[in-house]
């Protein structure tokens, strides 16, 4: 098992498709996935192939660039870029973070408030 995945972590074993799931699109350094309970119309979660716990956690090898283009991408394949989407990435307690593995959450389909509850 490489360095960067990790045991018994549910989004290191979907991103090395140790456990199947339906890829919705893939780059060098990250996965795309439905999330399985979405709280809008789309919901994807942005998923890092190598494992890090939380944005606390990203060195030098993380690959922001490629999140930005992944979002982007989304947008215009999902016809959302005109209307709008909403990208969250819940970090610890406070953030509501509940899977250790960083992911970036892509939201579309409704209008969302702010300031968020
Ligand atoms: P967090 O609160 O950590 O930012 O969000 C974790 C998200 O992952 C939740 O929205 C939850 O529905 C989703 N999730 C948790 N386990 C799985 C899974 O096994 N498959 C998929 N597709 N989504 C998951
Ligand atoms: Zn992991």
């Amino acid at each position: 098992m490489p360095a960067e995945i990790l045991e018994n972590c549910i989004f290191c074993k979907i991103a090395s498709k140790e456990v199947k799931s339906r890829i919705i699109k893939e780059t060098g350094s990250f996965i795309v996935i439905k999330d399985v309970n979405p709280v809008a119309p789309v919901h994807f979660l942005i998923i890092s192939k190598k494992h890090y716990a939380s944005v606390n956690d990203i060195d030098e090898g993380f690959n922001g660039e490629e999140v930005f283009k992944t979002i982007k991408e989304l947008a215009k394949e999902y016809k959302v870029d005109e209307k709008g989407f909403r990208v969250v990435i819940n970090t610890n307690n406070d953030g509501g973070q509940t899977v250790m593995h960083l992911h970036i959450h892509f939201m579309a389909g409704k209008t969302f408030g702010w300031p968020p509850g």
